[in-house]
């Protein structure tokens, strides 16, 4: 980024070898941030200025911020690995940076353009590299862009002062004792997105809507909710978290369109690695009733989520106020191939045909 000031903290938190240890094994994410933080101004005057690397810390901020009252706020979430040569790198961040556009047009906040996301998410992981866990289990620095209001005012309309911030914080494997499949609650009284609505943005809002849906899902004892459309009550989206793959008996695989949901850069990856794979993927409208009637017919064969966090997990039983459709049987060996392909680029022990990684 342009001008990017940068002043690190006088004094680092000691020893991160051990704390790193100690966060990484704590159950839990995102409770432990490392040592810096990024900050850019934007004013329409100015557009974007002000750009610096600062010690982590709390923001002071007047009650009358914008963003406090009507949720002008967007984020991002993607992850920076350490390779086995002790070099770090993040995937496809330029993916991250134009969904973030995306993202900003929808919630009619100020575009940062790619090049300066990508500097400024450097720019962070740089300074805090030793924050970056070393190359064993699936550890990583996970990476918080985010972009809000910070215009001290309360009339409705686009905020003329605008933070975008980058923190992290390291996270540990996501599953601890080997990847188990997750069970799903379907939510029949909550959406998440409708026609014209934020789903296809990562805003804060989608996320304060989804959480009774996942409360509702963790009472009936499952692990994540599934959403279906608003308008038909009928076609699946997507999860709390996660985007959806169904497997076919001839190998096709089946994922929700998009228009409403949240285009996972893990969902794209993994459209191109299966299509490397032999494997033809369809993106499409998909009915409860094809879930429900493809698992117990044996047409669908496997089902998998994936997003960022989990990378690829397998589908457990699917559940409602009355009904379940059970797990498939036979295994996951397509998810599971799917995830080692994914896993084995973001850790450099696959050449890069895609050219997804970029170095720190
Ligand atoms: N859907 C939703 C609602 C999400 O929050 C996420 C996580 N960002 C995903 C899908 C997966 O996206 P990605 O692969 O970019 O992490």
């Amino acid at each position: 980024m342009r001008d990017m000031q940068i002043s690190t903290t006088p004094n680092p938190a000691p020893v991160p070898d051990e704390r790193l240890a100690e966060i990484l094994a704590a159950p839990g994410f995102g409770t432990h941030f490392t040592d810096h933080m990024v900050t850019v101004e934007w004013t329409p005057e100015q557009g974007w200025h002000d750009a610096r690397v600062t010690p982590y810390g709390p923001l002071s901020m007047d009650p009358a911020t914008a963003v406090l009252h009507y949720a002008q706020e967007i984020f991002e979430g993607m992850k920076a690995y350490r390779h086995d040569d002790g070099s770090v790198w993040t995937f496809r961040p330029e993916e991250n940076a134009e969904r973030m556009v995306r993202s900003s047009q929808r919630l009619a906040l100020p575009v940062l353009p790619t090049e300066d996301f990508v500097a400024a998410v450097d720019a962070l992981v740089a300074v805090d590299e030793r924050w970056v866990p070393d190359a064993t289990g699936e550890k990583s620095l996970y990476l918080r862009p985010f972009m809000f209001a910070s215009e001290v005012f309360l009339g409705v309309r686009p905020a003329q002062h605008v933070t975008f911030m980058v923190i992290a914080s390291p996270a540990g494997a996501y599953f601890k004792g080997g990847v188990q499949p997750v069970s799903l609650w379907l939510t029949e009284e909550y959406t998440r997105a409708g026609r014209g609505g934020m789903g296809a943005a990562k805003t804060g809002g989608n996320y304060a809507s989804s959480l009774v849906a996942q409360q509702e899902a963790i009472a009936h004892g499952c692990d994540q909710v599934v959403f279906l459309d608003a308008e038909h009550g009928r076609y699946v989206e997507e999860l709390g978290g996660m985007n959806l793959y169904f497997v076919h008996r001839d190998g096709h695989i089946s994922t929700p369109a998009t228009g409403t949901i949240l285009e996972g850069i893990t969902r794209a990856s993994i459209i191109e690695l299966a299509q490397k794979a032999g494997h033809q993927v369809e993106e499409r409208r998909f009915s409860i009733d094809e879930w429900r009637d493809g698992v117990t017919s044996g047409e669908i064969t496997e089902i998998f989520a994936c997003g960022t966090a989990a990378v690829v997990t397998p589908v457990g039983a699917l559940r409602w106020d009355g009904g379940e459709v059970p797990a498939t049987t036979g295994g996951s060996p397509v998810a599971l191939a799917v995830r080692q392909a994914l896993v084995d680029l973001q850790y450099g022990r696959a050449d890069d045909t895609f050219g997804w990684m970029h170095r720190v």
